[in-house]
């Protein structure tokens, strides 16, 4: 089997890469070990800037539940309250729909799992646990942040790989629950270096995760803190004793881990693979992928060198968000609870404008926190520079 392009990870990041690859011409085959089962991909919201910036247009076949905005919540239970639309979406009829608009685009779906992709040729040679082997110019990895591919090649897609958050998030069902209009994040100890997360996602239906950075893969005993922290946060409103945890989900969140070797000969990583977190940033980031590997395919070139716009074109349109980010994320991080409950007391007098996409928001937020709290400044000048 050969192809112009093979894009490993039915991901988010992986299904645009394909789409968007297919529709410059290459003759593309996406290939997942889960394609065909339900994917146990467990990103179901958005914010509708973040998905605006991605150039794509919110759909009311997978929307669950509509949002109007966030509330941030100090450890002292003080909140600040920032107004940006967003959605709880059916996750397994998103990724089918965008599966269909792939294969409507000239794109192949396979189910296998790909081992190595060593170098063959002028392209390389995906080694597959039941396909056999699948000859291809360019090979994308979108494999998610647990991805191997490129990592067996020899590049380290994540430059700061100890910064992944690792999750643990619950399904869970109280009556009414579903039914609040407001994404709710916890900051500060409860889940150290990231935050926990209340998603209302219609109805009964809801989601309570933690993204915690700095403590390990196994993070299930800050969920049940959270869990009892957020029942008696809800106590007033709720009958909390009837809350049913449904299931779990778990992995990890490339929120701070940012891009580094993205691109290689016949080679490009995209998405979580490539420290692009979030479902928004990791499709945009895909469909850039996928356009410069078909244009590098028909010119004849699949060198790093050819490949390397993918790399430029992220960078300029992205580096400078997600670094400051990044920096907001660690001062955060380094703050005591005390220190976060003044910080949030400071700025929710200050009707924060934090609107547009998550890197937008965390943009403003160092600003703010800068101003309000000017001792922080060196910190976050240092994670800056660091980058
Ligand atoms: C618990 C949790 C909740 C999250 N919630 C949100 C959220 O609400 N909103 C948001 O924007 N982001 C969220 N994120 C972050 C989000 O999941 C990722 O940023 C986003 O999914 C981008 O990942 P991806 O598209 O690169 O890969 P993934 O979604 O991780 O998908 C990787 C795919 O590659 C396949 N694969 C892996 N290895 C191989 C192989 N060797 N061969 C073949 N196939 C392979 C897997 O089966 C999988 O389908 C969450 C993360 C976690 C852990």
């Amino acid at each position: 089997m050969n192809c112009d392009v093979l894009v490993v990870g039915a991901s988010p990041s992986g299904i645009a890469a394909a789409t968007s690859s297919a529709k410059a011409g290459a003759e593309v085959i996406l290939l997942d070990k889960e394609m065909g089962e339900s994917f146990d991909h467990p990103a179901n919201t958005f914010f509708d800037g973040m998905f605006f910036r991605a150039g794509l247009a919110v759909e009311r076949e997978y929307v669950l539940h509509d949002l109007d905005g966030m509330r941030i919540i100090s450890p002292g239970g003080c909140a600040i309250e920032i107004p940006a639309p967003g959605r709880f979406i059916d996750r397994s009829r998103f990724d089918a729909l965008y599966l269909e608009r792939a294969e409507r685009a000239g794109v192949e779906l396979m189910r296998g799992m790909a081992k190595k992709a060593p170098l063959a040729g002028s392209g390389r040679r995906v080694e597959t646990d039941n396909l056999g082997e699948i000859g291809a110019q360019v090979v994308i990895d979108a494999s998610g942040v647990d991805g191997m591919i490129a990592r067996q090649e020899g590049l380290s897609p994540l430059r700061h790989p100890e910064d992944v958050a690792w999750a643990a998030e619950a399904v869970v069902e109280l009556a009414g629950l579903g039914e609040e209009r407001r994404f709710e994040y916890f900051i500060g100890s409860i889940s150290p270096g990231w935050k926990a997360t209340f998603s209302p996602g219609g109805g009964d239906l809801a989601t309570l995760g933690v993204f915690v950075r700095g403590h390990g893969r196994d993070v299930r005993a800050y969920l049940d803190r959270f869990v009892e922290h957020f029942k008696k946060y809800k106590s007033a409103d709720y009958d909390v004793r009837e809350m049913k945890i449904v299931s779990i989900n778990r992995g990890g969140d490339a929120i701070a881990a940012l891009p580094d070797e993205i691109v290689s000969d016949s080679l490009m990583v995209t998405g979580a693979a490539a420290g692009m977190s979030g479902m928004a940033y990791a499709i945009r980031a895909g469909g850039m992928a996928g356009e410069v590997a078909a244009g590098a395919v028909e010119s004849g070139d699949v060198s790093k060198r050819n490949l390397s716009p993918y790399d430029r074109l992220w960078r300029r349109e992205f580096g400078l968000e997600y670094r400051m980010g990044r920096a907001s994320l660690l001062t955060l991080g380094r703050m005591a609870d005390e220190e976060i409950d003044r910080l949030a007391a400071d700025l929710a007098k200050r009707n924060l404008a934090l609107s547009g996409t998550f890197f937008r928001k965390g943009f403003s937020a160092g600003i703010a926190l800068a101003r309000a709290r000017p001792r922080t400044i060196p910190g976050l000048i240092k994670s800056f520079a660091e980058g």
